[in-house]
């Protein structure tokens, strides 16, 4: 059975899937701004978490010099025990919580 919803902006009745992205069938506005936006901040969220445990890599460039280069690879292999570990911590919390 389909819902139905008055829409907040004409104030007609439109069918409403009970989805946060509906529209109004009459004036094409969304059916449930509220909820939409919070969707939205809920994914900005998401990405600000995922962001969180990105870690910004050392690129080594071929004009570097010699002694750059050396430092920087060690520095990467930091960065990337770094990264393996918080992969490895994340991972087993997914399995843990699962
Ligand atoms: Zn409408």
């Amino acid at each position: 059975m389909k819902a139905s919803k008055k829409c907040p902006h004409c104030g007609h009745w439109s069918t409403w899937n009970q989805d946060t992205s509906d529209r109004c069938k009459h004036c094409q506005g969304l059916l449930d701004p509220a909820a939409f936006e919070r969707q939205q901040a809920q994914e900005e969220r998401k990405e600000e978490e995922k962001k969180r445990f990105t870690v910004n890599l050392i690129q080594i460039h071929p004009t570097d010099s010699a002694f750059a280069k050396f430092w920087k690879s060690i520095g990467l292999g930091f960065q990337l025990a770094f990264v393996g570990i918080v992969s490895f911590i994340l991972w087993l919390i997914a399995l843990l919580a699962g």
